[in-house]
């Protein structure tokens, strides 16, 4: 039975996430204040993780904007590092030009592109 308990507990405890932002708990709102009488704190901010087995989403992890941002900017070159991009990527594509046979831009052409297959 206790066994239940852990796991039902670390299912709850599952459903939600601190902000990522290191500094998340500097920003000055009622919202982030935690404790009694004079021992106040701010505190990061707790984020209800709604579909935890579905894909990723950018919000379980940060409560708004300004955090997403703020931890992008104070953890850039890790980010890039991740990843680094040293040359451009090409997709081969075909474009078609094609021409409105009705209505007011009828006789004018418009292209369209289309992604080739490669495989
Ligand atoms: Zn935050």
């Amino acid at each position: 039975m206790p066994n239940v308990l852990v796991q039902l507990e670390r299912f709850v405890m599952s459903n939600y996430n601190w902000c990522h932002n290191p500094n998340c708990h500097k920003v000055e709102t009622q919202s982030r204040v935690r404790g009694s009488g004079p021992n106040k704190v701010l505190r990061t901010r707790k984020i209800k993780v709604n579909y935890p087995n579905e894909h990723p989403n950018v919000w379980d992890y940060f409560c708004n904007q300004s955090c997403l941002f703020g931890f992008i900017n104070h953890f850039l070159n890790e980010m890039v590092n991740i990843n680094p991009v040293r040359k451009p990527s090409e997709t081969p594509v075909k474009i078609t030009t094609h021409t409105f046979d009705m209505g007011y831009r009828q006789g004018q052409t418009y292209k369209t592109i289309k992604v080739v297959d490669n495989d």
